[in-house]
């Protein structure tokens, strides 16, 4: 087994690998920018090491630097979570050379699956049901043109080089294309340095639903069941499940969940492609094979080579521990085979609770983190990165934490996540914890009816909260009521400042005092 492992990251990732290290016994070293000094990463690892300022470019992605602490500190083992060098098969490569096992797959598989254009190739030749699309870049806007006058209206321009939704233009029509494939092109250029672009069809209301895979440097695959992903903003997932409610799935259940890889359904075909797909790619460690679903067919769409942010759910129905797998198999350990038939039990939802103004288009937010209450009780799971006093900057991505619930089916799972996102503070900061907490009541979630446009059709989920608004009228009017009475010169002393200024205090400072978390803007932090 490995005996020491870097972890060459920080946030909730960095948290929940330092957590997998100590319980197989394995020491973790942390790696900080000078601003994370005190994150909960570092406090929480056997030690950690100062790479650079704030600037990720200075810092978590500066390659030599962490090889040269995995060295200095003697580390067997690099970790890289999932974003800055999780996908960079440079780094895994030069882990390697330098003789650290890389958790994660081979620098080829990474580099493989990370040109989507070369990706979809490796899939149709796998018989990989993949979106219907070029399979090569385009060279310009007369071929973006003449491909879409084959596969019709609308179309999707992407970055071959993408991630985290970035590089991505919609097209309804012709006269749109020139301005979609510039700004496509500058965000690719900009986001990875690749302007090149490929074209997808467009799929209309779609359910994102993915597959975690396992493959252990033996040549043995498994999957562990599906993830829905579909209620996402700007292409980014923000609630993700397992299993997923849609009625196809679930109907391939057969005789319940014992069923979970019924025999010809939609749930087992989905588990075949996966695994056929992460063989085409030799593949190792942990993987996911994400697809669009729509009118009960698959689409291919991309293969995630390292650990997802919404593992969780998967590790909640299944009782298995990614990280720990992971862990194991870069170790060489051949996984087990009782892992063939894994049993699920049920249902898990993650929120993702992003320092994002959901009010505000989901623009990150900053702020310092001056009160922090995790929810906690049966079912309930908060993997987080953030502690009292943290300063959440835009310097990296706006995860501040996860929260994961389990219970016996969704709608206890939907009735507890309610419950623990009431349960939540944080503030400081402006967050998506409100939003969440709305999704959790609203009656199409409720009903699993779920695509990837949920958000945008509904509305009302970011309009004014009437019982806010209630309670601000309430407010206002005792306020008012509070003024006049001392205008009458009544109610002398209720309305006054504390200590010895006797200047008295208007009615609704007074109430603003005995609601501290008045919301500024918007919903504030909380409902
Ligand atoms: P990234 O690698 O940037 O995350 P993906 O290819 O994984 O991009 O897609 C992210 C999300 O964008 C999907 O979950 C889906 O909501 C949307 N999307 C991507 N491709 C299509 C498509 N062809 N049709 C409709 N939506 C799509």
């Amino acid at each position: 087994m490995l005996t020491k492992v870097l972890v060459a990251n920080r946030g909730e990732i960095a948290v929940r690998i330092v957590r997998a290290c100590h319980e197989l016994g394995i020491c973790a070293v942390a790696v900080y920018s000078e601003p994370d000094r005190s994150a909960p990463h570092v406090s929480g690892a056997d030690e950690a090491y100062e790479i650079g300022p704030a600037p990720a470019a200075d810092s978590y992605l500066n390659g030599e630097r962490l090889l040269a602490v995995a060295a200095e500190s003697g580390c067997d083992a690099i970790h890289p979570g999932y974003g800055f060098l999780a996908e960079n098969p440079d780094f895994a490569r030069a882990c390697e050379e330098a003789g650290f096992a890389f958790v994660g797959p081979s620098a080829e598989t990474i580099a493989l699956m990370g040109d989507k254009t070369e990706a979809r190739s490796v899939m149709e030749r796998a018989g990989v049901p993949v979106v219907p699309g070029t399979f090569e870049p385009v060279a310009d806007i007369a071929a973006v043109r003449a491909f879409c006058r084959k596969i019709g209206y609308p179309i999707l321009l992407k970055a071959a080089a993408g991630g985290g939704g970035k590089g991505m233009r919609r097209v309804d029509s012709e006269d749109e294309i020139d301005s979609a494939w510039t700004a496509a092109g500058r965000e690719a250029e900009a986001s990875f340095g690749d302007p090149r672009l490929y074209v997808e069809k467009y799929l209309q209301r779609p359910r994102h639903i993915e597959i975690q895979i396992l493959a252990d440097a033996h040549g043995n695959v498994i999957q562990l069941g599906e993830r829905e992903c579909s209620i996402q903003r700007r292409h980014q997932k923000l609630i993700e499940e397992s299993p997923s409610p849609l009625p196809s799935l679930m109907m391939s259940d057969g005789a319940g969940r014992g069923g979970r890889g019924g025999r010809g359904g939609l749930r087992e075909k989905m588990g075949a492609t996966a695994i056929a797909a992460a063989r085409s790619a030799a593949y190792r460690g942990a993987g996911t094979v994400e697809f669009l679903v729509v009118d009960g067919a698959f689409y291919f769409l991309e293969m995630n080579t390292r650990l997802q942010v919404e593992h969780p759910v998967t590790e909640m129905v299944t009782g298995l521990d990614l990280v720990h797998a992971q862990l194991r198999i870069a170790a060489g350990e051949e996984l087990a085979s009782s892992l063939d038939a894994p049993t699920y039990s049920g249902h898990s939802i993650e929120c993702r609770i992003t320092a994002e103004d959901p009010l505000g288009d989901f623009l990150p937010a900053t702020g310092v983190v001056d009160e922090l209450r995790i929810p906690g009780g049966p079912g309930v799971r908060w993997d987080g990165g953030i502690a009292r006093g943290n300063e959440i900057s835009l310097h990296y991505d706006s995860l501040l934490g996860k929260l994961i619930v389990h219970a016996p089916d969704r709608d206890a799972a939907i009735a507890r996540m309610a419950r623990a996102l009431d349960e939540l503070v944080i503030d400081g900061v402006v967050h998506t914890g409100p939003l969440h907490r709305r999704i959790m009541d609203e009656p199409d979630f409720r009903a699993g009816e779920l695509h990837t446009s949920y958000l945008e059709e509904h509305p009302q989920l970011f309009a004014p909260d009437e019982q806010d608004e209630s309670w601000r009228a309430i407010a206002v009017a005792a306020a008012l009521l509070q003024d006049r009475d001392r205008g009458q010169g009544q109610g002398q002393g209720r309305g006054r400042v504390r200590g010895n200024d006797e200047k008295p205090e208007s009615g609704i400072d007074a109430w603003r005092r005995a609601v501290p978390r008045w919301p500024e803007r918007g919903w504030g932090n909380r409902l």
